[in-house]
């Protein structure tokens, strides 16, 4: 069967790689010169099954209304006047209830435990080079309630994830020495042996040369204008650079697919997450820490990618804006020091700003919508990384017209 794949970030590739294994002869296209350009290209690196908790608390609405006058917040809102962000906007809020909170996160550990074993055994058929670090990721709580949090907290993935392993301040410190140097007080920390971290920038590069060898057609610098439908079907994808036909289609654009399901009547809730990273070079290997992790009371995600280490943080509604300057990383510098004093080489900083697509419910959409030959696999949100294998995987089976291996309530837009 012939395939093209609409996006050539970590999802698009992934499932590139599992269409072609399955026998299929795969086209893909991206508007940029090469794979991993936008959302694939600067996160934290966090393949993070034990840290799978949906965003949407009943606390949230009340925090983004704040950040209208706190603008340091780290979930933050812009207002504006976008019919589109307020559609999304209104069933992102309906899911911050403690039940609902319950449910998405079970759903999304579901994925991403799923996701992770595919991840696996994808490496195990490539050899493909990531910076991978197993040695699982620490949850860092660095004041007394943000630690009591934490643990009622763990109560929702503690009965799926036995290996979450609660440490306090000694403990933690015995894991990760370089918390040792650290300039706030820590209280403890909860432990995910099998949670892991690597570049999802490499692995995509990589990933789509081994696609290539494979036969995987690619097109870059091709952007998709529009999408000719005949009754339930596409016709073809018409691009700045000529049209695109084929048996049937994927769309993996993350925050930019709704634009384009609704050239054939379909209603995608994704909305664009802002999220700001920045990279240093580590220059004292005993400073820096062994494993990744999060910073619970700041929400900084942090990652070793070789001889260099990333941090990650916030989360910001204002549109499709990628723009960030220094200023809007003193927050973040000032924590990464203060957890790892004079570890890092801030002098030679790289800065970048991406958007996640976001759900409501922050599971991604599959399947099928009006089209009988367009596929979903989009909306990945904060933690696409985790969960492209998995719904690589998901999507290649559907596409064979086999059943998922895991339910996909909740991830199809029938069951949203
Ligand atoms: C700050 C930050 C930190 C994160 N940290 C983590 C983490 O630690 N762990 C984790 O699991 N996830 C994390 N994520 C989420 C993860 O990065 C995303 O979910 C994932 O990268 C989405 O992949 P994608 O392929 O859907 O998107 P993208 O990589 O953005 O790919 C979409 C592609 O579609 C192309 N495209 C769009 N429109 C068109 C068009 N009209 N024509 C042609 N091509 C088009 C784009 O050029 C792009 O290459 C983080 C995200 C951010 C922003």
């Amino acid at each position: 069967m012939q395939i093209l794949i609409l996006g050539a970030g970590v999802i698009g590739i992934t499932t590139a790689y599992e269409l072609s294994k399955a026998g299929h002869d795969v086209t893909i296209i991206d508007r940029k010169s090469k794979p991993a350009l936008e959302t694939s290209y600067g996160n934290a690196g966090l393949i993070a099954p034990g840290h799978s908790y949906a965003w949407t608390t009943p606390k949230l609405p009340k925090n983004l209304f704040m950040s209208l006058f706190e603008k340091q917040r780290v979930f933050r809102f812009k207002f504006q006047w976008d019919l589109a962000m307020w559609r999304w906007g209104l069933q992102f809020i309906r899911q911050c209830t403690h039940k609902k909170m319950a449910e998405n996160t079970q759903r999304k550990n579901r994925l991403c435990l799923y996701s992770q074993k595919m991840l696996h055994q994808l490496v195990d058929e490539t050899g493909v080079f990531y910076h991978q670090n197993r040695e699982g990721l620490i949850y860092i709580f660095r004041s007394a309630k943000s630690f009591q949090d934490g643990r009622k907290k763990l109560e929702m993935l503690q009965p799926i994830m036995k290996n979450l392993q609660l440490l306090n301040h000694k403990e933690l410190i015995e894991l990760e020495p370089a918390l040792q140097w650290t300039q706030s007080e820590i209280n403890g920390g909860i432990y995910c042996k099998t949670d892991e971290t690597g570049s999802c920038h490499d692995f995509t590069i990589q990933l789509a040369e081994i696609c290539r060898d494979q036969g995987v057609n690619f097109y870059f610098d091709t952007t998709v204008k529009q999408v000719k439908i005949s009754g339930d079907k596409i016709e073809k994808v018409v691009s700045d650079k000529g049209d695109f036909k084929a048996d049937q289609y994927v769309l993996a654009c993350a925050a930019y697919s709704p634009k384009i399901a609704r050239m054939v009547g379909d209603y995608l809730p994704i909305y664009p997450v802002k999220g700001y990273s920045f990279t240093v070079p580590i220059i004292d290997m005993e400073k820096a820490p062994k494993h990744g992790g999060i910073d619970e009371d700041n929400l900084l995600a942090f990652s070793l990618m070789g001889n260099r280490i990333r941090f990650t943080s916030v989360a910001e509604i204002s549109g499709y804006d990628t723009s960030c300057t220094p200023s809007d990383f003193i927050n973040m510098v000032k924590f990464s020091n203060s957890l790892f004093p004079d570890a890092f080489e801030y002098s030679k900083i790289e800065y970048w700003a991406g958007l996640r697509p976001m759900t409501p419910n922050g599971s991604p959409i599959v399947g099928r919508g009006k089209m009988t030959n367009l596929y979903y696999n989009t909306g990945h949100g904060h933690l696409g990384w985790t969960m492209c294998t998995g719904s690589a995987r998901i999507t290649a089976d559907l596409l064979d017209g086999k059943k998922s291996e895991i339910d996909l309530e909740g991830m199809t837009l029938d069951t949203l």
